[in-house]
């Protein structure tokens, strides 16, 4: 099936889990439940390896960032310089904030032992004795769990001291955010962690030169780390049996909105939203889809033209989207798209870090305009106003959190223009009059 996506598979081979296999079972995050499934194997093989050759078999099966931006893994591992003198440095982003996005934090809650297991892995691979997983601080209960998670692995003999009886030393910390989106782009956590107000570096250098206190530093995913471990245990090739070529593997898939089974759904990379819809039961009964998101609101909309779309990096792309977080937001007809990009506007103007201007001044106009557009109080004047804005964000920012403010508007512009133009020539929200009075 390699190359080909999910085209040729059964729903059953589709759908064939292995970050989720064990969710339901009762107490599926203790390290005696992940050991009954093959936890803490791959580590034995990946202790085996050299550092180099490690990092090589990770780079070999393809692995891409789980994060949003699908950068190798194997390739960022391998920017870290080795013999420097300096201490490196593994941090794991799992400050996941991305409106639709919700993959990591359900995984760190029901398998943690996946996640502690690729750490162990990867600082093997990095020659690092401290870890840090930065989590996102509203989610105690999962601040909880991995606090449980971590004290089993000391207990267990894969964190501290000569790990394992295989001379690696290394310590886990788990830092809890302070509930910023910006702090999960990565130099702004990195601030973050060391005590500062999080707000993103310049780049380069990148972390991976000068990251963490200043040393060389991957900052990874909790998806992408919590990968490695089957990767080892099964191997490259069976990793690569799944996807396509560019973009293999096997990875989680958040279905939300309007369909009939939201939920997290775990298959190869390329398998279609048709085919998820297919699967899980579709839009809710009586509706179709009229929009949706790749990968969370900063990735430009797509619309259901775009249902056979293989969700992978190269497709995604093609489409003019991105895969980005497979946050797969799904909204039917009833939905009023100027409200819908109104509500994410929102969202990036208060989280908006103020540290560029065209970030900073360009969310607040944006907001300005969205809510007279959606209340019917526009002019078509201010559309060419809307797109010069978002135009003057995009790409002129100094983080992708501008980039992600401008997305869902030029899209929806895009597509969606002749309903901007129905609440300017109405004087109105056509879908719910009511509530489109509420900014006035
Ligand atoms: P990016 O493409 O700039 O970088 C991706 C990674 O590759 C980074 O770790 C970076 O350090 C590394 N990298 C890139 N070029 C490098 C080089 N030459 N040398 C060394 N390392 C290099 O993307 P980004 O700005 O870090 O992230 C944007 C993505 O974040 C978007 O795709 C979006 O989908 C995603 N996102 C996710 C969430 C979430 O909640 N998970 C929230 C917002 C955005
Ligand atoms: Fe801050 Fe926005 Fe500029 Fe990023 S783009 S640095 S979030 S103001």
């Amino acid at each position: 099936t390699a190359a080909s996506g999910g085209a040729d598979l059964s729903p059953e081979e589709l759908l064939a889990p292995v970050l989720s296999a064990f969710w339901d079972e009762e107490k599926s995050w203790s390290l005696e439940v992940y050991r009954r499934h093959e936890g803490y194997e791959g580590l034995r093989k990946a202790l085996a390896m050299a550092p180099d050759d490690l990092i090589a078999y990770v780079k070999d099966s393809g692995l891409r960032g789980r994060g949003g931006a699908g950068f190798p893994t194997g390739m960022k591992w391998q920017f870290i310089p080795q013999g420097d003198g300096k201490p490196h440095y593994l941090v794991v982003n799992a400050d996941e904030s991305e409106p639709g996005t919700c993959k990591d934090i359900p995984l760190l809650y029901a398998n943690p032992h996946s996640l502690i297991e690729g750490i162990v892995i990867a600082c093997h691979a990095i020659r690092s004795s401290h870890a840090f997983i930065y989590l996102r601080g509203e989610v105690v209960p999962v601040l909880r769990r991995l606090h449980e998670a971590v004290r089993e692995a000391y207990e267990a003999g894969y964190l501290g001291k000569n790990a394992l009886g295989e001379g690696l030393d290394l310590d886990l910390t788990v830092h809890a955010g302070a509930g910023a989106y910006i702090c999960g782009e990565e130099t702004a956590l990195l601030d973050s962690l060391e005590g500062r107000r999080g707000q993103p570096r310049l780049r380069p250098p990148f972390p991976a030169v000068a990251g963490l206190y200043a040393c060389p530093t991957v900052v990874n995913n909790v998806e992408s780390i919590a990968s490695v471990p089957a990767i080892l245990n099964k191997g490259k090739d069976w990793f690569r049996s799944m996807g396509s070529e560019k973009s293999p593997g096997f990875t989680l898939y958040s279905l939300s909105g309007h369909v009939a089974g939201p939920g997290q759904y775990e298959g190869p990379l390329g398998i279609t939203l048709r085919q998820l819809l297919d699967m899980s039961g579709g839009m809710r009964p009586g509706h179709r889809l009229k929009f949706w998101t790749p990968g969370g609101s900063s990735t430009p909309l797509l619309t259901d033209e775009h249902l056979d779309v293989p969700l992978d990096y190269e497709a995604v792309g093609a489409a003019g989207s991105m895969l980005g977080t497979k946050a797969l937001q799904c909204f039917d007809e009833t939905t009023c798209v100027v409200r819908a990009v109104t509500r994410w506007t929102e969202f990036y103007a208060h989280e908006s870090c103020g540290k560029c201007t065209p970030c900073r001044e360009g969310t607040y106009w944006l907001v300005q305009l969205m809510r007279d557009l959606e209340a019917g109080k526009g002019t078509h004047a201010d559309l060419d106003k809307l797109a010069d804005i978002a135009d003057n964000i995009n790409g002129k920012s100094f983080c992708a959190l501008g980039d992600g403010a401008a997305a869902p508007i030029i899209s929806s512009l895009h597509f969606f223009r002749a309903e901007y133009e129905q609440h300017i020539d109405e004087k109105g929200c056509p879908f719910d009059p009511a509530r489109s009075t509420a900014w006035a």
